[in-house]
């Protein structure tokens, strides 16, 4: 009999891969779903990225490159790096991996210990406290309610590090509720941190690019450069080039930490997909004509979204300042019945009557550590954010 290692048994699979499982069953039912639950953009990789992909294999670059990456990327990164942080990386400062979410899993995979805790500011990322937990490490779950926006108050980081403390995680923008720290809050976290000398902090800015407010999101390394001994900046791809597909996320750093990732990747992959490298080169340092106006699209899908739910009776949503996420309040129907008779009693039951009434999947706050309180993506149609707005509200009406 196959017994799974405690390092499985441990984790849960992802509630957003099992999510979009689902909407995929009732699909295959023949049931049309109104998809609010997606995490990557709607729009397809602009041309002139699959180009450079494409003449990269017909220039035979089709080959292990260096662990660390082709110096055509670490180029890339380098210059955009610095445009973001005010740091000249060295190329011994960078690693690039199949996708930011295997960066973090590597970093995490290079520096936890048994006992070694991990500052995760909720709502969060949902595959943060099991990257943690499938690497030894002890997650330290830091609730930050609407009412602080969201976002970590130096007070509950103060109270929250402890001699153990190995990392804080900060996302921003952030997923699930596009919550963006200001420099102000940023400086606030850093002051707390120069207590904790042996505090890492990995900033996951992988949203960075989308945005709605007049300057680009303020960036922890720019407003604390005292910090950069000890930031690991994670980025990639994904989001801001519409490239899910081509697996390529990378973080900047300090030596010792980005060396340790390095080796251990030289174990694990060897290095991330040539092709790919290739394409986030371009992606990176060519035209940017894709990353305004899908921010232009992003932000007009987030006023009808916001607006929409608001109008809802029983739903309540802050406006989200980045990424293409909303987080919505349903305190206001928890404890409704349904036509069926059912009583309504936590988020997840209105995300499970919502599909079942309304067709439309949104994923359930519990899965982010903050309830009662539900996630949408906008990284869908107009048409279908109308539709879903219109089918929820009419059950919502429906509760009594
Ligand atoms: N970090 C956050 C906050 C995300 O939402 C995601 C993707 O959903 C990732 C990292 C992973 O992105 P990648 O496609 O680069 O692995």
């Amino acid at each position: 009999e196959f017994v799974p290692a405690s390092r499985v048994t441990r984790i849960k699979s992802s509630p957003s891969v099992a999510a979009a499982g689902r909407v995929r069953e009732l699909k295959a039912e023949g049931r049309r779903i109104l998809d609010l639950t997606v995490g990557e953009p709607d729009f397809d990789t602009p041309a002139n990225i699959k180009e450079a992909a494409i003449a990269a294999v017909r220039n035979g670059e089709t080959r292990y490159t260096a662990v660390a990456g082709t110096p055509a990327l670490q180029a890339a990164i380098i210059h955009s790096m610095e445009s973001r942080t005010g740091v000249r990386y060295t190329p011994d400062r960078i690693t690039i991996g199949g996708g930011a979410k295997q960066v973090i899993f590597t970093a995490f995979m290079a520096s936890l210990g048994e006992g070694d805790e991990v500052v995760i500011p909720a709502p969060y990322w949902v595959s943060y406290p099991d990257m943690v937990l499938a690497n030894e490490g002890t997650p330290v779950i830091v609730e930050c309610g609407e009412d602080a926006g969201f976002k970590l108050t130096p007070e509950s980081l103060a109270a929250a590090l402890t001699d153990r403390s190995k990392w804080l995680i900060l996302n921003t923008p952030s997923n699930p509720t596009g919550a963006v720290y200001t420099a102000e809050e940023l400086r606030g976290l850093a002051r707390v941190l120069a207590d904790f000398p042996q505090v890492h902090v990995l900033t996951d800015e992988i949203y960075d690019e989308i945005y709605f407010g007049t300057e680009r999101p303020a960036c922890l390394l720019r407003v604390a450069p005292e910090l950069d001994g000890r930031v690991l900046m994670v980025n990639g791809v994904s989001k801001s080039y519409a490239m899910t597909g081509w697996r390529l996320g990378y973080a900047v750093g300090p030596k010792p930490v980005i060396a340790a990732i390095n080796k251990l990747q030289s174990q694990i992959s060897s290095c991330p997909s040539s092709v790919s490298q290739a394409a986030a080169a371009e992606a990176l340092i060519g035209d940017q004509t894709f990353v305004l106006e899908s921010r232009d699209v992003y932000r007009s899908r987030r006023d009808i979204a916001v607006a929409g739910l608001n109008a809802i009776d029983g739903l309540a949503c802050r406006t989200p300042d980045g990424a293409f996420y909303a987080y919505v309040n349903c305190a206001g129907v928890v404890g409704k019945t349904t036509p069926d008779g059912a009583v309504i009693s936590n988020d997840e039951d209105f995300t499970m009557y919502l599909l079942d009434s309304a067709s439309v999947a949104v994923i359930q706050g519990s899965a982010y550590g903050v309830g009662p309180y539900f996630r949408i993506s906008y990284a869908t149609s107009v048409e279908v954010i109308n539709e879903a707005l219109a089918a929820i509200e009419k059950s919502v009406m429906a509760l009594s």
